[in-house]
């Protein structure tokens, strides 16, 4: 990637690099894409089959920080320690034996009274 990392550059690259394998490179685009930075703006054409590349692109797409979705509220905020952000549930081994704890704790408290 180049630095200072500049998104137009990033997708020129990208269309470059799928442009390459485009089985009708001479077709009408199919849409225009514009970018505008610091660094300036920029437009490029899209053709079918770079669109059509990005989508595979997507799906393929796995984010660094995405650790699945939070069982008791559904949120997509789980922390290295698969805290959930959102409602504080713990996930994972830990989580669960925190949370069987937590209810033998909370079964005894009950009986006790
Ligand atoms: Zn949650």
């Amino acid at each position: 990637m180049t630095e200072p990392f500049d998104p137009a550059a990033v997708l020129a690259e990208f269309i470059e690099r799928v442009a390459a394998y485009d089985p009708a490179p001479s077709a009408a685009p199919v849409g225009v894409v514009g970018v505008r930075t610091a660094l300036g703006e920029a437009t490029f054409a899209m053709t079918d089959h770079v669109a059509r590349a990005l989508c595979r692109a997507l799906v393929q797409y796995h984010d660094p920080h995405d650790r699945g979705r939070c069982a008791g509220c559904g949120g997509r905020h789980l922390d290295e320690n698969l805290h959930c952000r959102d409602c504080g549930r713990l996930h994972g081994i830990l989580g669960e034996v925190i949370a069987q704890h937590a209810r033998r704790v909370a079964a005894e408290s009950t009986e006790q009274t």
